[in-house]
């Protein structure tokens, strides 16, 4: 028999000891720590609110906060289709992580609650809260972004609305499956239910039917659907046919004698992203339903809900842009290679910086974007018009841009941000949903199009504030002009849809920058993305301080 010999004190010792390991980023102010996110809240008129969003900036960072979101991922959502009985029950169980982490955003007015609150600023302050919580879970960020996007399409129907807004609105964190009538439920999620298995662009070919009922108002919904997130909602949007054409209908969970409303949950999907928010196949057989909008016009009807979904991807991707810059700055200011700090060396530098220089633009974008939502909720026709083109530029160019920003930032953690003891495989996983989901690349550009055509004041407005910018860099003066040859030249061709949405979307940026952001980012972003070949991350130009734009987003946890 052999036997092994005890190591001796000094290599056990030796063994465990470890040296450069850099500490986890954690106990810092997510959104407070974040330089640009605090400056665009108070350009765009929220600088009384950052207060309120430090508060839950702090809870998210927590090491606390950041656990939920690796536990909420570890522990994946559980489909229980029968009860003990063996009766159909769907029932889905969380980790008690996701609901932590759910509560805090729907008490903090990241679901439904904006649209109650009566501040000038409450959008502005929501986007930043939403990048917040999107930092630390991106799964939750799926129910919340539908939550809170519903309630433009309930307010076309008044039966629906009366119905439902309360309770999408209450800041309430209710996850009981009670019917909306019941005294006790408090507050609810609402999901949408269009992708089929034949089509998901192109809803027009949806194969669900609604019929009317004998009840005055209600209808009967039955079909299949192919991706339905956070399925455990109270209610879900569908489009079905009805005899005028493609019909939008709210389904919900529960009838209002509280029973089951015919809704079968087939399976969960396997997903390459967040494991935390469960992705359904879902049956409707039969369930009753309330019509929102008019008959006939369903595509029109879920667009009011669209163009909110839309908007928070674009902040879901800057939040994946905003955790590679911190999560990549953190390592490498902590991580020593060939005898030097790696931030300090040249090469990761620059790395750094350009990843820095993208979430910065990023973030001014999102928050005009949401300044623009404000504005348009107001009654604003100059911010409806802005918000109508900007809504899918950006959707376009900040999705695209976020996955190739997460591979580049894992990189800086060199093996380490490939383990899931990390937090960025995570977010590189992310990354790509937000340009598929509520309409992929292709859609997004060909709707700027649309958008061009069919409402040219929409053109108009988007130049205008571009040029609110103009003067400020020669580069950006020229990249405009370029643009408005693009634009005079006549109809843009599908084929080159594309190109033209990237030209608007660095303009907008290089336009919002030169406006707001410090000088040393502004003159970077100019010089690294409004010219020819601009835009290969890490290859900043030279000229650029790359160590200023670095120290402003290093966080000090
Ligand atoms: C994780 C996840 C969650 C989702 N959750 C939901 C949900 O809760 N509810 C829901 O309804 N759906 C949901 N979806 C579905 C999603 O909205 C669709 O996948 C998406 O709209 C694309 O539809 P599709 O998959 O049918 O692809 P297709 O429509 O077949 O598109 C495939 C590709 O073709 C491109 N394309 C489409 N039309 C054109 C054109 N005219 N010219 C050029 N290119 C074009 C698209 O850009 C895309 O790249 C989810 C998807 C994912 C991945």
């Amino acid at each position: 028999m052999s036997t092994i010999a005890a190591p001796s004190q000094a290599l056990t010792a030796s063994n465990r000891a470890t040296s450069n390991t850099p500490p986890r980023l954690q106990d810092f102010d997510v959104i407070g720590d974040d330089a640009a996110l605090v400056e665009a809240l108070q350009t765009f008129g929220a600088g009384a609110r950052v207060d309120e969003c430090r508060v839950l900036g702090r809870a998210l960072g927590s090491a606390d906060g950041l656990e939920a979101g690796f536990a909420a991922n570890e522990h994946p959502p559980v489909h229980r289709p029968y009860d003990r009985s063996g009766v159909r029950a769907d029932e889905i169980t969380f980790d008690p992580a996701w609901h932590r982490h759910m509560r805090l955003a729907v008490q903090a007015g990241v679901g439904g609650a904006v649209w109650a609150d009566p501040d000038a600023s409450a959008q502005v302050v929501r986007a930043a809260k939403f990048i917040g919580v999107a930092q630390v879970e991106a799964g939750s960020t799926c129910p919340l972004a539908m939550t809170y996007a519903c309630v433009p399409a309930l307010r076309l129907t008044r039966g629906v609305a009366e119905r439902w807004e309360p309770l999408v609105t209450s800041g309430v964190y209710d996850t009981r499956a009670l019917p909306a009538t019941d005294p006790d439920k408090r507050g609810a999620l609402i999901g949408m239910a269009l992708t089929e298995k034949q089509g998901g662009s192109d809803v027009r070919t949806n194969t669900t039917v609604a019929e009317p009922t004998a009840d005055d108002g209600w209808w009967r919904v039955t079909g299949e659907k192919w991706f339905v997130s956070a399925v455990h909602s109270d209610a879900m949007f569908v489009l079905a046919q009805t005899p005028e054409g493609v019909s939008c209908l709210l389904v919900p969970r529960r009838r209002d004698d509280g029973s089951d409303n015919g809704w079968t949950i087939d399976r969960l999907k396997d997903k390459l992203g967040n494991r935390s928010n469960p992705t359904a196949e879902v049956r409707f057989d039969g369930s009753l339903a309330q019509l929102v909008g008019e008959p006939g016009r369903g595509v029109r009807t879920i667009m009011a809900m669209i163009g909110g979904t839309r908007q928070d991807c674009v902040l879901g991707s800057t939040a994946v842009m905003r955790t590679g810059t911190i999560e990549a700055i953190h390592w490498a200011s902590h991580r020593l290679a060939f005898g030097r700090q790696l931030a300090d060396q040249p090469a990761m530098t620059a790395v750094l910086a350009d990843l820095a220089l993208e979430s910065e633009a990023a973030t001014w974008s999102a928050l005009r974007l949401a300044r623009a939502t404000q504005d348009a909720a107001d009654g604003d026709p100059q911010a409806i018009a802005f918000r109508r083109i900007a809504g899918p530029v950006l959707k376009f160019w900040v999705c695209k841009r976020a996955p190739l920003h997460s591979a580049e930032a894992l990189e800086c953690q060199g093996g380490y941000g490939y383990v899931e003891e990390s937090r960025l495989p995570r977010t590189y996983r992310e990354a790509p949903l937000m340009s598929i989901w509520e309409g992929s690349g292709n859609v997004q550009a060909l709707d700027v199009l649309r958008a061009m055509q069919r409402e040219p004041e929409c053109v108009d407005a988007f130049l205008a504030e571009l040029d609110a910018g103009a003067g400020a860099s020669r580069r950006l003066d020229a990249a405009i002009a370029q643009l408005r040859d693009v634009i005079g030249a006549g109809t843009v061709d599908e084929a080159r849809a594309r190109e033209l949405t990237v030209r608007m979307a660095r303009c907008l940026q290089g336009s919002l920058l030169v406006r707001y952001a410090p000088a040393v980012v502004a003159d970077a972003y100019c010089a690294a993305r409004l010219e020819d070949g601009g835009g290969t991350l890490g290859c900043l130009p030279p000229g650029i301080d790359a160590e200023a734009i670095v120290a402003r987003h290093r966080v000090a946890a």
